[in-house]
């Protein structure tokens, strides 16, 4: 059996109220899984999630960083700050943070850079747009991004890093990538990384519309590691019928 990794991406939703059986019912779900369960919250909760998920098999974090320690940068949170609250996880360069912040790949670099200094687990977020897809670039981007991503860093940096490749046009769109395509792509940037820096078995998630109907297609294909769940992670029963996913 596949040991998958599926995490949710609760993005900027559910409330104080919500979380608490929701945390409740993700720690239950997760303890009986042979998958790899994450989830990633808002800041504000993630006191929260220490109280609840730290000691249960649920990994946790969030969904973006700043890579610098500490200053003048109002409104933004720290490597340091997520470890005050013991996160195993933290989403760097997902497409909503480079189209709505204008966060490039240089950002994206020193985040994953200050991510794995501080022993926090980064996702790197990948994809293309439609027109980048349609103008047949779609490969060129995904080499840009992880190869700007991925700079400087040596092997045993990027052999901590859980990449997700997420199309642009399937995020949020309930129009996932077919499996042979998010297979395709996941299979290109193994090779990538594999020739590249010598990592021969990254962990590379597929993210965008992934959903009970189309999970068990998608995460049997022999290059997808599991899953990086935005929508369908709010409600805990489609996460949990994704959760329960078993490929060979
Ligand atoms: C995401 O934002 O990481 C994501 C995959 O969203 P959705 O599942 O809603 O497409």
């Amino acid at each position: 059996m596949k040991k998958l990794y599926l995490i949710g991406n609760h993005k900027m939703n559910m409330s104080l109220n919500e979380l608490e059986p929701y945390f409740d019912n993700l720690a239950e779900i997760a303890s009986t899984s042979e998958n790899v369960v994450g989830v990633c919250v808002p800041y504000v909760y993630l006191n929260m999630a220490k109280g609840m998920l730290e000691g249960s098999k649920v990994l946790y974090g969030a969904q973006n960083m700043h890579y610098k320690d500490n200053g003048a940068y109002t409104g933004e949170i720290s490597a340091h700050m997520l470890n005050d609250f013991n996160c195993d996880l933290v989403i760097i360069g997902h497409s909503e943070r480079r189209a709505y912040y204008n966060e490039t790949d240089e950002d994206v670099n020193l985040k994953i850079k200050k991510a794995l200094e501080e022993g926090i687990t980064p996702i790197l977020c990948f994809g293309e747009t439609l027109d980048e897809r349609n103008g047949n670039m779609a490969h060129s981007v995904v080499e840009r991004q992880i190869m700007g991503a991925l700079a400087d860093l040596e092997y045993e940096e990027v052999s901590r890093i859980i990449f997700a490749y997420e199309p642009v046009w399937a995020i949020g769109t309930g129009v996932s990538a077919t499996s042979e395509q998010a297979e395709e792509m996941i299979s290109f940037a193994k090779r990538l990384i594999a020739d590249e820096y010598g990592v021969k078995t990254s962990i590379v998630l597929y993210g965008g519309s992934l959903k009970p109907s189309n999970a068990q297609d998608i995460l049997s294909k022999p290059s997808i590691d599991g899953g990086l769940i935005g929508g369908a992670c709010l409600k805990i029963k489609d996460f949990e019928e994704i959760i329960n996913t078993k490929v060979e």
